[in-house]
């Protein structure tokens, strides 16, 4: 069985893929933002990192790669909202 990717580890790579060093800097970045990036969490697909703003607390936004309801907002994955 194909080893799943946590939370804590799309999120890590969320945090690089905007150009942030740390998730404090993505977290002040963003904590007040409409919109924010999110990250695909496709269980079935856990290599997928397709990106996309979406609203602070969206878990089920579309990702075009996996044409399912998959992206996370990164403030989600940090537990934030
Ligand atoms: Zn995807």
């Amino acid at each position: 069985m194909e080893k799943s990717v946590t939370d804590a580890e799309k999120l890590v790579e969320l945090v690089a893929a905007t150009g942030h060093h740390s998730l404090s800097d993505f977290i002040s970045d963003y904590i007040n933002e409409p919109t924010v990036p999110g990250v695909c969490c496709n269980p079935a697909r856990p290599n997928c990192n397709y990106t996309a703003m979406v609203a602070p607390d969206m878990d089920a936004g579309f990702c075009q790669k996996c044409r399912s309801a998959t992206v996370r907002s990164g403030l989600r994955l940090a537990h934030i909202t």
